[in-house]
């Protein structure tokens, strides 16, 4: 079972190379720990992900308005949310081979011990190593400025409150949503894209009169919004669960990971904390700023709360792609929704040497091209097309044949299925969208 679990993981680190999803950062030059580059495809699922997520939570909800703050920010804002001093793991040494592992990872370690054929082995003290990636800014040399790479993305928008407040007509609750890159200098990066040292965060604060029972009914309603966001995407729900934090960090009032069944066992996806105003008061005692707002029924100021939730899109693509993985004998493909597949549809002309297939097949094509990501494919046999198809996850494949020609019907495949029907050219782009917003 271990095995097979296993090779599921090669499956999809394989299939994603061959077809363009992930490959493996600077490659050509042997590669570099913990830094993963996306192909067309890969390219295409992460932005549709990232698309539907903001659609959700933005363009779709009254109470959410976006921002995209700066990767490098002043040194002090991390002083301030406790980063410089407390953005760290517990790093031990193995005193064999000088591997470093994470103190906290029990599985990693416990592997790690049975590596050294029987021979005991022995670890350092846990030390707190800081995850934050420096860089240097300036051009005189000697007198630049030493700045980090933000390890998460949730400082930019504290830093920004009060700019969002001033500058919209947004009233508590509300949130502000943020997708973008953040940089870990991780101890154990690993799992393919689980663990990376660049990676991609979506994450939405939301600000909230800072009472306990608001707090409550706030962190309650984000767990199941995350949740059902997760299941809309048409994933097998026994694989997901929610495990409270049973030790809350320093900043955090309540926390709640939303896991998913990996190969390894269960870990983390994503998310759900009750931040509190530590992130506010924190920039407000070290930037003299006021953070503060005015209820305008009851004349008072606070300090809102936040409740924050936070994804990787690099995780959430991989759990994507591990829970879409199929195979019957020699067929394989990726069961991914409509929503977020690379390609909506495929459109094939069936002889690729039939100049008047391939003109219609293309009108075909430019007419979908307008309005979603179409693949086009006049190479090979029909069956190989469908089955580099699959393996991106298009789910509909049109073939023009000479059928379109005579009567205007084009052949729709369906990925999952393997069904075929005729549908009429003009009544395609009905038959997509209907098959988008199902
Ligand atoms: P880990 O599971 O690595 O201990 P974490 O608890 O440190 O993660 P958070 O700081 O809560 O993670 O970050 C929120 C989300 O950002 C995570 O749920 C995950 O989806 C994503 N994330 C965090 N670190 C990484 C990373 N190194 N690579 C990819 N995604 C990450």
């Amino acid at each position: 079972m271990k095995k097979e679990k296993n090779n599921l993981m090669e499956k999809i680190i394989s299939l994603c190379k061959r077809r363009g999803f992930v490959f493996p950062g600077s490659e050509i030059y042997g590669g570099i720990t913990g830094m993963w580059d996306y192909g067309p495809a890969g390219v295409l699922l992460r932005k549709n992900l990232k698309d539907f997520w903001w659609k959700e939570l933005v363009q779709m909800r009254d109470d959410m308005v976006g921002i995209d703050a700066a990767i490098i920010m002043n040194p002090r804002a991390w002083e301030a949310s406790g980063h410089t001093s407390s953005f760290s793991d517990p790093l031990v040494e193995c005193k064999i081979c000088h591997l470093r592992f994470r103190h906290d990872k029990e599985e990693e370690i416990a592997g790690h011990e049975n590596t050294h054929k029987g021979k005991k082995v022995e670890w350092t003290e846990p030390q707190q190593f800081n995850l934050l990636v420096k860089t240097y800014l300036g051009i005189i040399e000697g007198k630049q400025q030493e700045v980090f790479l933000r390890g998460e993305i949730t400082n930019g928008v504290s830093v920004n409150f009060k700019n969002i407040v001033n500058s919209t007509r947004v009233k508590i609750p509300f949130g502000i949503a943020q997708i973008g890159k953040a940089f870990r200098n991780e101890i154990t990066p690993g799992g393919f894209i689980f663990r990376d040292r660049e990676f991609e965060q979506m994450e939405t604060q939301f600000f909230i009169k800072p009472i306990k029972e608001e707090g409550e009914k706030w962190f309650e309603y984000w767990k199941q919004n995350r949740m059902e966001f997760l299941l809309s995407l048409g994933v097998n729900k026994k694989k997901f669960r929610f495990k409270d934090h049973e030790k809350l960090a320093h900043y955090a009032k309540a926390a709640t990971d939303i896991e998913y069944e990996y190969p390894w066992g269960f870990d983390e996806i994503m998310g759900i904390h009750n931040r509190a105003d530590w992130d506010l008061s924190r920039h407000q005692e070290y930037s003299g700023e006021k953070m503060e707002v005015l209820d305008t029924q009851t004349g008072e100021t606070f300090i809102p709360w936040d409740i924050e939730t936070s994804s990787g899109v690099d995780r959430l693509m991989l759990v994507l792609l591990l829970d879409a993985y199929r195979e019957e004998g020699e067929r394989i493909w990726l069961s991914l929704s409509v929503k977020i597949a690379p390609y909506k549809i495929a459109v094939f002309p069936l002889l690729g040497n039939k100049p008047e297939l391939i003109d219609k097949a293309k009108e075909v094509f430019n007419e979908l091209k307008k309005d979603y990501m179409v693949a086009w494919d006049d190479r090979g046999n029909i069956g190989k097309r469908y089955a580099a198809q699959d393996e991106i996850g298009t789910p509909y494949c049109v073939t023009v044949d000479f059928d379109t020609l005579e009567k205007g019907e084009v052949t729709v495949r369906d990925r999952d299925t393997m069904k075929q029907e005729k549908v009429k050219v003009e009544d395609l782009k009905k038959f997509i969208t209907e098959k988008i917003y199902a």
